[in-house]
């Protein structure tokens, strides 16, 4: 039964219940998939009342951002312990201040990027946990690698210092129906299997957003990213 409270716990709790209920009907252990937080475009008393529910991890996409709101909570609220996860398109300008500040970045995409982000990572801060960012129905407008080129990636980047490569994140095309769906995120499903026969410990796999997670879920998702079924509608004002 659905509990019907008002706003952003009450999503949540709603959320909570899918997820459980797709654990289920794929015989997997409700704790086998991560609920992310996208907070982009949301003000830092939005995470307050998500965290205040219970959520602990929550997904950035815009590096001044991000980087503004975890500031705002190390300061304001520091007994809270956030996990922050970057996920958006990450230029080489803005690595340092990503590599200060978050606990993951899941838009690994680019040798150069995975470099910086080991060589600034902070010493005194735990190793940054990365996924690879696929580009799995090869989009041309989108950013990611081809998934052959993805494991060979994940294995090189593994061995750069201060990085632990956690696994692989898309961001498949919205399709009419599950059934379409599906085909994607089995095939980032086989990826994953493939980085572990490869001798990666790969434990995360990052997929599933406000419209698809369930599916997502099905097909062997670790890690669910979603926003605007948590917080409503964004709207991109200037700086997005
Ligand atoms: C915005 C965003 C999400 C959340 O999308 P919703 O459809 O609002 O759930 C998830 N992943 C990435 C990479 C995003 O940019």
């Amino acid at each position: 039964m659905s509990v019907l409270l008002p706003g952003i716990e009450g999503r949540i709790r709603s959320i909570q219940e899918r997820m459980k209920a797709a654990c289920e009907r794929s015989s997997r252990g409700p704790g086998e998939v991560r609920l992310l937080a996208v907070s982009k475009t949301f003000p830092a008393s939005a995470v307050e009342e998500a965290a205040a529910a219970g959520l602990r991890a929550f997904g950035e996409n815009y590096a001044q951002e991000g980087c503004e709101k975890v500031d705002w909570f190390r300061e304001n609220r520091p007994g809270l312990k956030l996990e922050w996860h970057f996920i958006g398109p990450l230029q080489s300008n803005k690595t340092r201040m990503v590599a200060e500040r978050f606990d993951w970045v899941q838009s690994v995409n680019r040798m150069k990027i995975a470099r910086r982000l080991s060589e600034q990572r902070p010493q005194d801060l735990p190793d940054l946990n990365v996924l690879v960012e696929v580009n799995i129905d090869g989009e041309a407008s989108k950013s990611g690698l081809a998934p052959q080129e993805a494991v060979a990636f994940a294995l090189e980047a593994s061995k750069l210092p201060r990085l632990r490569v956690r696994g692989f994140m898309a961001i498949p095309a919205p399709a009419s129906d599950p059934a379409s769906q599906a085909g994607p995120f089995k095939a980032m499903r086989s990826l994953f299997l493939s980085a572990q026969e490869a001798g990666l410990p790969v434990d995360t796999l990052s997929m599933g957003m406000s419209g698809d997670f369930e599916e997502a879920i099905a097909c062997g998702s670790t890690m669910v990213r979603i926003g605007s079924a948590i917080f409503g509608p964004r709207d991109y004002g200037p700086g997005h």
